[in-house]
């Protein structure tokens, strides 16, 4: 029987296999298991997964090609001053691996995921696809009675396509179990917060995304099966700087990346990599007798995070990220944006101020998903490590 070691390798294998399904095969089975079942693609940020599940559907989050994608005709469709995740997403469509798909939604993060959502219906007029207006106005009267509209008009297009139409029971369920699923990743959150030799920010990415095609429920064990065996697990205590990475939220960086900057001494001990699985700041409250999709609404307007995507107050972004290193006890910050990437590349210089005007040093690069080399990477921030052992935090 395996020990406690073997059980969190077997589960990061097992995650990793999850991650790296570029032809979504677990979706192809679970489509075998679940005949009717209607399996819905999403792109980064933000989707709410419950009410997908709610309809019988099974939510597989999107982030691109990664490394794993040559390139050959997605090229064609964009600018070339875009970044990378649209140009995958079209080759893995007209390639075929996304074919398992009934449908893909584009949530409103920026301009190129509204183009990309133009594109594929231009491509693909036989599929269902949508885009998906988050609201922009926080106030439950006007952006809540709006998203509410928004959510229903979707589950309606969903049942027209042979998903089960949207009940308040169901929808009850599938967030109490999306609220399992995210109380695992906080779980997780703070236990590589409080030890991340014991689990590394690599562990946990890996963790975290093999989720994006698993159902909550199924997602939650594996995170809590994976916390409990690498609470028993040997470790070897290492006195790296603690740093929150910020800036990759929607095209991920390759996972070398990952890797290269806890080789360089970072344990990154926050992040905000694969951000849609903690969009929302703890439990989705669904008071007794209230109406579950109003409950989802809600929680999006007023648990939402302090995310590149949200349009809220120019200093609210930056006291959340201030907040965030001294709640963690970090060193430090990284920015770590795609190319290109016009919400996160807005959002940095306030973010500086904030940093600068709190005495917190920061560093900063850029990647994108099919980046290959490393090693300039490697050294900023090895000296970036350095940095802040040897001179530490502005007091
Ligand atoms: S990486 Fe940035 S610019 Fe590109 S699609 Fe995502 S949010 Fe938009």
């Amino acid at each position: 029987m395996a020990g406690p070691l073997g059980d969190c390798e077997a589960r990061l294998a097992r995650a990793r296999a999850l991650v790296e399904d570029r032809r979504l095969d677990t979706v192809r089975a679970w489509k075998a298991g679940h005949p009717g079942g209607l399996a819905i693609g999403h792109m980064p940020v933000y989707v709410p997964r419950p009410m997908l599940e709610a309809q019988g559907c099974l939510a597989v989050a999107l982030f691109g090609g990664g490394d794993q994608v040559d390139i050959i005709r997605g090229d064609s469709y964009f600018q070339s001053y875009i970044c990378h995740i649209p140009r995958s997403t079209i080759e893995l469509a007209l390639t075929g691996d996304l074919e398992p798909l009934d449908g893909v939604l584009f949530p409103s993060i920026c301009d190129v995921i509204r183009n990309l959502g133009g594109m594929w219906k231009l491509l693909f007029p036989d599929r269902y696809s949508d885009y998906l207006d988050l609201p922009q106005d926080f106030d439950p009267e006007v952006g809540g009675a709006f998203y509410v509209r928004e959510l229903g008009r979707i589950a309606g297009e969903l049942e027209r396509r042979g998903a089960r139409p949207l009940e308040p029971g169901a929808l009850r369920e599938a967030i109490a179990r999306e609220n399992r699923r995210r109380a695992a990743l906080e779980a997780m959150d703070a236990l590589r917060a409080r030890e991340p030799w014991r689990v590394r920010a690599s562990e946990a990415y890996l963790i975290a995304r093999a989720g994006a095609a698993l159902p909550a429920q199924e997602h939650a064990t594996l995170l809590e099966e994976f916390l409990a065996a690498a609470a028993l697990r040997e470790v070897r205590y290492r006195d790296n700087v603690r740093v929150v990475l910020v800036g990759a939220f929607c095209e991920q960086p390759p996972f070398e990346l990952v890797l290269t900057l806890e080789r360089a001494g970072c344990d990154i001990i926050h992040d905000d990599l694969q951000l849609g699985l903690r969009a929302i700041d703890g439990e989705i409250r669904v008071p007794e007798g209230a109406d579950p999709l109003e409950a989802l609404a809600r929680a999006y307007l007023e648990q939402g995070t302090a995310m590149a995507s949200r349009y809220i107050g120019e200093g609210e972004k930056g006291v959340a990220l201030v907040r965030r290193v001294c709640d963690a006890a970090a060193d430090g910050v990284v920015f770590a944006a795609a190319s290109f990437c016009d919400p996160a590349l807005l959002d940095q210089p306030m973010l500086e101020r904030a940093l600068e005007g709190a005495g917190i040093p920061f560093t900063s690069f850029k990647f994108a998903e099919n980046t290959g080399q490393f090693q300039v990477i490697r050294e900023q921030a090895g000296a970036f490590s350095d940095a802040v052992k040897l001179w530490g935090k502005e007091s």
